[in-house]
């Protein structure tokens, strides 16, 4: 249930195992936040997501074989931009660790370019054994053997073999529970550097003072192996790999064919949507959970009180931000840009307009109490730059995402506010690329309302769970529901943002979830 891509990477791997597959999904599109489509014409425009980046580290597109099924990404390199200040030249992360320590070097100081290279050093194999759990189940067997060996980068001043291994073990577990804001004061002097990868961090929702987000700054060190990847054609091409990949594999997929409810019948599921029911030995439910326990509920097989308690005590936050789409003529014209840079500039990059912290933290504060931000962080995305597909000759296609916007304002509702708050948004874009505005043709506008209801994101959260340390692993979404599983229902498997390992364009719990169908040995035929 649900054509996201997690629903679809698990149907994958089930065709794949030689099941027969049937995937139903509520929207008439699928791919649910990884979706492109024509919203002006000529252009290709995002739904949702728009940059890959924990895909591209795992298995699944090898094992899928989506270069077969059309599947190509354009790296992204510079993967990260940050403005120009009046203070120094703009910082350019690029995939080789020399040129951006270089850039950091001209922008902020030498100590911070040296302070790179060792973070990146250090953070490097710790951020790939996050991701190793990542893209296993969320045990504990499994977490000590992703963890084995992450100390050995760390500094120690302990002495003796036992006591520098203690050492630096306890080092590195100290700075994966971190905040990402005391990683960067503990690593950085410039605060240009840390709002750029507090930044980058926050993408995930939480603010980057929480607790246990430095994993999630840590990331950074990771795209100097395997940068952003932008899919040719929009977001929404691992989709339609995905649909070939099952079509070939002889699965079926019904859109515009919502599910309404799941029960127990005899010894399978029965799957009820708008045009009849579906049996089948196996289930897994890839929509955000809140959906699946309102089917859960309606088809009686879990005590209600039970669902009641599991939906107070998932915590999908108040909203995290929306997106301002664009057509328009011109590229963004960033200030001082190096004269190093490949023919597509920095606009391969996320340009993350943030140049101190103190901005983030204030939006972030305004949102927590239902109100907008004084001054919005913004992601600007120019990918027609490199790749052409996307927009008509001349012309570009351009996504300014932007943090945090509530989903219940204090005053007023989305319908009124959503206009002026991408009016702001585009105030603060034009702030460091002065002119973008005036070259706007089209422009759509996603509130953290028309998430929830274009895309079915509840509470407008683009994570469908808030990504905090208490919800993450073997806690997400709810200890009683982790592992992908719901007790009292067996043969129901979860999988999807609201699982481990969450949101963003993973593909991970897709794999898990069939993985643990597969394993689970009875051979599934849709009736
Ligand atoms: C504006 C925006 C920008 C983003 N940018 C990025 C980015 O650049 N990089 C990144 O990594 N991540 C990004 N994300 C986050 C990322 O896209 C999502 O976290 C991820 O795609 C979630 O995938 P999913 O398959 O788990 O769930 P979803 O994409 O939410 O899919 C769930 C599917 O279930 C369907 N469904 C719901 N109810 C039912 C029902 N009753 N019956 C049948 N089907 C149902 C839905 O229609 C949907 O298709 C962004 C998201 C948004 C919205």
């Amino acid at each position: 249930m649900g054509a996201g891509h997690n629903g679809l990477i698990a149907a994958a791997y089930l065709a794949r195992g030689g099941r027969s597959v049937l995937v139903v999904e509520r929207d008439v599109v699928p791919g649910g936040a990884v979706s492109t489509v024509e919203r002006f014409p000529g252009y290709r425009v995002d739904s949702g997501s728009s940059a890959h980046l924990m895909i591209r580290h795992s298995p699944i597109i090898d094992e899928l074989d989506l270069g077969s099924h059309g599947l190509r990404y354009i790296d992204c390199d510079p993967w990260g931009f940050a403005p120009a200040t009046e203070d120094g030249p703009p910082l350019v992360f690029r995939t080789d660790l020399d040129s951006t320590c270089a850039s950091i070097a001209a922008a902020c100081s030498n100590t911070d370019a040296d302070a790179y290279r060792r973070f990146v050093g250090e953070w490097g194999p710790r951020s790939r054994a996050v991701l190793d759990a990542f893209n296993s189940p969320a045990t504990l067997p499994r977490f000590g053997r992703a963890f084995a060996g992450i100390g050995t980068t760390a500094h120690t001043a302990r002495r003796g073999l036992f006591g520098r291994r203690a050492g630096s073990l306890m080092a590195a577990t100290q700075e994966l529970m971190m905040s990402g804001d005391a990683l960067l004061d503990r690593w950085f002097d410039s605060e240009r550097l840390k709002a750029a990868l507090a930044w980058f961090g926050a993408q995930s929702g939480p603010p980057m003072n929480a607790p246990g987000t430095a994993p999630m700054v840590g990331f950074a060190a990771l795209m100097h192996r395997i940068p952003p990847g932008r899919a040719v054609g929009g977001s929404g091409a691992l989709t339609e790999s995905l649909l070939n990949r099952l079509d070939a594999d002889g699965a079926q997929v019904l859109t515009g064919a919502p599910a309404t409810s799941i029960s127990r019948c005899s010894d399978h599921w029965r799957v009820q949507t708008v045009d009849g029911a579906h049996c089948a030995d196996q289930v897994v439910g890839a929509c955000h959970v809140l959906a699946t326990l309102d089917m859960l509920e309606a088809g009686g097989s879990v005590p209600a009180s039970q669902i009641h308690r599991w939906r107070r005590e998932i915590d999908i936050g108040s909203g995290i931000g929306m997106a301002v789409r664009l057509g328009t003529r011109e590229l963004p014209a960033y200030r001082d840009l190096p004269s190093d840079l490949p023919p597509h500039g920095v606009h391969s990059a996320l340009g993350l307009l943030a140049t101190d912290r103190a901005q983030l933290r204030r939006a972030y504060a305004a949102a927590s109490v239902g109100e907008l931000p004084p001054h919005p962080p913004c992601v600007v995305m120019s990918f027609s730059a490199i790749d052409p597909t996307l927009a008509p000759a001349q012309r570009h296609s351009i996504t300014v995402w932007s943090q945090w916007h509530p989903r219940r304002l204090r005053d007023g509702e989305w319908s009124t506010a959503a206009g002026p708050a991408a009016d702001a948004i585009l105030g603060e874009v034009d702030r460091h690329a002065p002119g973008l505005s005036t070259s706007i043709e089209h422009r759509l506008v996603q509130s953290p309302a028309d998430l929830e209801s274009e895309l079915g994101l509840v509470g407008g959260n683009i994570m469908h769970v808030e990504m905090t340390i208490d919800q993450m692993f073997t806690y997400r979404p709810h200890p009683d529901l982790a592992g992908h599983r719901v007790p009292g229902a067996d043969g129901l498997f979860l999988a999807g943002a609201s699982t481990h390992p969450g949101g963003g364009v993973t593909g991970a719990s897709g794999r898990i979830a069939a993985q643990l169908a597969l394993r689970a040995g009875r051979r599934p035929r849709s009736r």
